[in-house]
């Protein structure tokens, strides 16, 4: 069974733990850099990646998380996560800083221009069964990516359709939505079996 960290500076840490639960896996909080050496992998919630990045700057544990990711560590991060693995953002706050690893360009609070936030159905590669009922809430979405990154997902409707809303490159995924808060599991799921796969590799 993987032990899935979940990063706990800020965010809806205990929504992906209970569906990191849910989808198999162990899990745990991790606030300092020695919780982040005992775990297979990592998951950056949804919450406020301004905070987020200023605490990871204070307890210092960007350059640790940066660290561990180039070395392979399979992470996933939703919402204000997606954010916190991009290489590059856009309307950041001042100095605003990523952990990065996801060779792409991701919008902040993109969608909250028009609207704060929205549910729409989202079909993803690689997760079977019905679109994924996706809820949105100040999200970014995904302006560019790289070569060697996968587009899982992408708005069907409205005024942002085409706009990307899930990726994957290698061992990291992210997802502009929050399937933390809503029971379906399938996404945690997906990451679980990711996770499973890498340390099978190792
Ligand atoms: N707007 C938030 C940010 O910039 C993300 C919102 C969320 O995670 N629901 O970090």
């Amino acid at each position: 069974v993987p032990t899935i960290g979940v990063l706990a500076l800020q965010g809806d840490v205990r929504e992906h733990s209970r569906a990191l639960e849910g989808a198999g896996a162990r899990t745990v909080p991790v606030r300092r850099a020695e919780e982040l050496e005992s775990v297979d992998a990592l998951v950056v919630p949804g919450g406020e990646s301004t905070t987020m990045w200023r605490l990871a700057r204070t307890f210092e544990l960007l350059e640790p998380l940066r660290k561990r990711i180039e070395a392979g560590m399979p992470a996933y991060g939703s919402c204000a996560g997606m954010i916190m693995l991009a290489d590059r953002i856009r309307d950041g706050a001042d100095g605003q800083e990523t952990i990065g690893g996801i060779d792409m360009t991701v919008r902040r609070n993109a969608f909250g221009r028009q609207v704060d936030s929205f549910e729409a159905e989202v079909p993803l590669t690689g997760v079977d069964g019905a679109p994924f009922h996706a809820v949105f809430i100040r999200a970014p979405w995904v302006e560019s990516v790289g070569a060697g990154v996968e587009i899982l997902g992408r708005a069907e409707s409205g005024p942002n359709i085409g706009r990307i809303v899930a990726v994957r490159q290698g061992r990291l995924m992210a997802t502009a939505f929050h399937p933390e808060l809503t029971g379906d599991h399938r996404v945690h799921h997906y990451f679980a079996d990711l996770v499973r796969r890498a340390m099978e590799e190792e």
